[in-house]
């Protein structure tokens, strides 16, 4: 029998933003029988052209918003910039997860920060800088340290890098003396996210403790298996995210990245109120992936622990890839790429490739993370992606 409040397949599931992340939404959704619309202010957006139904229509447009909730049973969302008040609207009229509440404290670096605090979870020493005289009383012990915007930044757009003072005064003005947060610049030993699920009866699960490696602010690398991180932290880290998750009394998808310090301390960066790049591996590395579980969440179905079945390295695929070293556009070495071994290619379908845009991302998964390490750096040579460590 169908308990209250679960909504099975057959359904039609609503997704707000048709990037990447709708898209693999789209796909999980679909393959299990629900219908899906995406709402985007592009008609011709990655989720959008795999989705039964499009609603064209800016993020905050009531009779968008309408549209949608006609169509739906149930909406989530693939963009964390999606404004928090359309998920309230939404959610007068049906389920919606996660909620507005959970994506405005994720929008929001300072909200953000004070989450982590009130939950007991270290985060980098900081500052909140929204007026002239906070700038002016700014701790000298923050800097060497980034500045970001509190709002709207990705991919480490709206972060300047500040030495001093002069340096942290000039990047304010020139972020436009919006809010902002000044982060101390921590010594980083290395990168590392959890992805988890909860359900709207606080069940927990999580995906193993991803190890990712950045590059000019973007994720350029992710390595899951076992050894990739201490097992202690891992396991600090699964806690803590779970702390930050229960506080919010989240529902959904969420990804928690973290730092690993030089000296072996595990500070949490950021919120992400969704899937993740860095969650993409289990879609071809575990029983269950990401997406399914987002699935499984917004339609109040049980929540199983999920298992990696295999070791996984994941490369993400960025628009330079699409240009030789003279600026000529060309098709990257796909079918090189495919000849290797445990080789997962996954394209947005982005018309358009340019530098730093994630057109798509390519797992390797193996029986041991040797095999898997090796076939991925075999892949980065002939794509011409930096080799990783
Ligand atoms: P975004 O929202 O763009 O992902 P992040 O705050 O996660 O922004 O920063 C992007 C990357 O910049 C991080 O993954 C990390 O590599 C680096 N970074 C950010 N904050 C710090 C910090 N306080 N100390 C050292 N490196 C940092
Ligand atoms: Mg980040």
């Amino acid at each position: 029998m169908k308990d209250a409040g679960q909504i099975l397949p057959g359904a039609t599931l609503g997704v707000l933003g048709g990037g990447q992340l709708g898209r693999m939404f789209v796909h999980a959704a679909q393959s299990m029988g629900y219908f899906t619309a995406v709402l985007d202010p592009d008609t011709d957006s990655p989720a959008g052209r795999v989705s039964h139904h499009q609603v064209r229509a800016a993020y905050d447009d009531p009779a968008g918003l309408a549209e949608l909730a006609g169509l739906c049973a149930a909406v989530t969302t693939e963009f964390e910039n999606v404004p928090a008040p359309s998920l309230a609207t939404l959610a007068e009229r049906l389920p919606v997860s996660p909620a507005a509440r959970a994506v405005a404290i994720a929008q929001d670096r300072a909200a953000e920060k004070a989450h982590f605090v009130a939950c007991g979870v270290p985060c980098a020493p900081y500052a909140v800088i929204e007026s002239a005289e906070q700038l002016a009383a700014v701790d000298a012990a923050l800097l060497p340290g980034i500045l970001k915007t509190s709002r709207m930044g990705y991919d480490g757009k709206g972060q300047v890098r500040v030495a001093d003072a002069a340096a942290l005064a000039a990047a304010w003005r020139s972020l436009g003396g919006v809010p902002c947060v000044l982060e101390q610049m921590l010594p980083l030993a290395a990168e590392c996210s959890v992805v988890l699920a909860r359900g709207a009866d606080g069940a927990f699960v999580h995906f193993p403790v991803q190890r990712n490696l950045h590059r000019d602010g973007i994720l350029a690398v992710t390595e899951v298996h076992p050894g990739n991180i201490d097992a202690a932290l891992a396991d600090e880290a699964v806690g803590a995210a779970r702390a930050i998750a229960d506080g919010l009394d989240y529902v959904g998808v969420l990804c928690v990245e973290f730092f690993v310090l030089g000296d072996g301390r595990l500070v949490v960066n950021e919120i992400a109120p969704r899937p993740h790049n860095s969650g993409h591996y289990t879609i071809d590395a575990c029983d269950a992936s990401q997406f399914t579980l987002q699935v499984r969440t917004l339609c109040r179905l049980p929540l199983v622990q999920p298992r990696q079945h295999s070791a996984a390295v994941m490369l993400n695929l960025l628009g330079d890839l699409w240009f030789d070293a003279s600026g000529e556009q060309r098709t990257p070495a796909w079918a090189q790429v495919l000849a290797l071994p445990g080789a997962h290619l996954h394209l947005y379908g982005k018309r358009d490739a340019k530098p730093g845009r994630k057109m798509g991302h390519l797992t390797f998964t193996a029986p041991d993370a040797a095999s898997a390490r090796e076939a991925a750096i075999t892949a980065c040579d002939v794509l011409g992606i930096a080799r990783f460590g």
